[in-house]
């Protein structure tokens, strides 16, 4: 012990300039802004963990304190999924998850068995379920709750959050019945709740405390480094969200770097201008979200022209483009950044033009952000990059909606629908992410898509209208630097660079190397934030337990 302590303070004294640590033999692959792969072989880190070198080839390594040998294997920057939804993540997966059940008597048995597993719980809460995946096609009624669980109120959410299914004891709890009228922006059908008319059921839910918001938060960070995701766009945060992610900063818990976009101007109230970064670039409130239509599985997205399968709808339009404007530049004057969710073609020609008046009103860099800009008329995406306008998209959303968005609009009306390449050849910013818990935050099935118009099992053959594909090196910078500018966060994460944070992932296989299904099932083995590992594998993981 004395021995070691005197050898190291000699070493320090001799050299002073000792860099903390040397990450050496590493297969290094990120994107350049140009959206190239480029290769790198080892990071220098300083004590802060920032980094200080980038090492290429067989160049000289400087004296490190404490070096780690990457063996060959593969480093990426840490990704960042530019929308995603943390504490829902969390509860997510400590609620009843019905995601992927293939017909109503396997969700009904997900709820049998989680009901008897769980006597205390008094609202039985929980979602992912898709009728779009039954043979029945429809969707679940109170009824079918009830024939499960008769006694203690069930709300299970649909898979893409904008209609719930609730039983009669959640009804009769929030005192609702049959003759109760939808609100405007909302529909009810023998028990589901669509988009506005959600809030009569939710209203009766218990809130959650703290504690279920800190063990929430926990839970969704130890999900997403597990998934090699260091930074998130932190959308419809709650105040209640950002007090959570305070407390965690506060004791020193907080690993992923959240960018947060508080809901609506209500959230004003509490937070009346975006923050500074906070606990080491880790935290910070930077815009507001609002939402211009629903979606599209639920019909609630609102489309120029009629469903293709509903010829009497065109969705839901949330706001007057008076209102939406007035709403927009409330925030926008306080200085937050904006995001607003658009789905439809209509909805994103309304926020497209309400970003070109914000654009004229407050012409500094502001970076307008669309989520989603998922069904759109192809006339409207050059309009995006004059305005400052970003796309933020989620890859997976594609290859999950295709066969329902081909019944929704028809196959005249896709030449618009996820469509990447397009946003990219009109010169405008392109960041993705996963929309989770809509979507697993694994996001490498996510650049699989984006390469491949391909789901992870390689359907359809030769990719859905592949003309939308990126290259790798496109959907990579998309996945980290096209997010980390979407959040104002360029100069501190997305690439490892001189001066950012050493942010980064080892992962079990070079993307460069492996076709479009392999890419899907890469695995992070480690997880590095700030120059620290804050995830790693378990020894004992099979390496296709997760790779779904
Ligand atoms: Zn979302």
């Amino acid at each position: 012990m004395r021995k070691t302590f005197i050898a190291l303070s000699a070493a320090l004294l001799a050299s002073p300039a000792l860099s903390d640590t040397l990450i050496d033999h590493a297969n290094g692959v990120q994107a350049d802004t140009a959206g190239n792969v480029t290769h790198f072989t080892g990071l220098l880190i300083d004590d802060d963990g920032k980094i200080l070198r980038v090492l290429h080839g067989t160049e000289p390594r400087p004296k490190a304190r404490a070096v780690v040998d990457a063996a060959g294997k593969t480093v990426l920057p840490g990704m960042i999924d530019g929308h995603g939804h943390v504490t829902d993540l969390g509860f997510y997966a400590l609620r009843l998850n019905v995601t992927g059940s293939a017909s109503l008597a396997e969700l009904q048995q997900r709820l049998r068995d989680y009901a008897a597993a769980h006597p205390e719980v008094k609202w039985i809460q929980g979602g992912g379920w898709n009728q779009e995946l039954w043979p029945s096609k429809k969707f679940p009624t109170a009824a079918d709750l009830d024939a499960i669980v008769p006694d203690r109120p069930v709300v299970l959410e649909r898979v893409d959050g904008h209609a719930i299914v609730a039983n009669s004891a959640a009804m009769k709890a929030a005192g609702v019945t049959a003759a109760t009228p939808a609100p405007h922006g909302g529909e009810i059908h023998d028990g589901v709740f669509v988009d506005a008319a959600r809030g009569l059921i939710e209203r009766a839910i218990p809130k959650p405390t703290e504690a279920d918001l800190d063990q929430a938060l926990a839970k969704a960070q130890e999900i997403l480094l597990g998934y090699g995701v260091t930074g998130v766009g932190s959308m419809s945060t709650s105040v209640a969200d950002w007090n959570a992610f305070r407390r965690a900063g506060e004791a020193g818990t907080l690993n992923v770097r959240l960018m947060s976009y508080l809901l609506g101007v209500e959230s004003m109230k509490a937070m009346p201008h975006p923050t500074p970064w906070l606990y080491g670039d880790r935290l910070r409130a930077v815009g507001i979200k609002f939402f211009a239509d629903g979606a599209l599985g639920s019909r609630g997205a609102w489309l120029k022209q009629p469903y293709a399968d509903k010829p009497d709808s065109r969705g839901l339009q949330f706001h007057s483009d008076a209102e939406i404007l007035a709403l927009t530049d409330q925030a926008a004057a306080a200085g937050f950044q904006i995001a607003t969710h658009a789905i439809g073609d209509a909805a994103n020609a309304q926020m497209i033009s309400t970003y070109e008046q914000l654009h004229r009103k407050y012409p500094g860099d502001r970076r307008w952000r669309i989520e989603h800009f998922q069904v759109v008329d192809p006339v409207d995406i050059p309009r995006l990059a004059p305005a400052g306008i970003i796309a933020s998209m989620q890859p997976t959303h594609q290859t999950s909606d295709r066969l329902m968005a081909e019944a929704r609009l028809g196959t005249k009306r896709l030449a618009g629908a996820y469509a990447w390449q397009s946003v990219l050849k009109s010169g405008a910013r392109l960041a993705f992410g996963t929309d989770f818990p809509v979507e697993s935050p694994n996001p490498f099935p996510g650049l699989s898509a984006a390469i491949s118009r391909q789901d992870v099992n390689g359907q359809p053959p030769g990719g859905w209208i592949p003309s939308e594909r990126l290259t790798l090196g496109e959907a990579l910078r998309a996945y980290t630097r096209g997010s980390a500018y979407a959040g104002f966060a360029e100069n501190k994460i997305g690439a490892l660079e001189p001066g950012k944070w050493a942010d980064f992932i080892i992962v079990d296989r070079d993307p460069t190397k492996v076709d479009p299904q392999r890419l899907a099932r890469t695995q992070a083995l480690e997880t590095w934030v700030a120059g620290k590992k804050v995830w790693s594998r378990a020894p004992n993981a099979s390496a296709s337990e997760r790779g779904q």
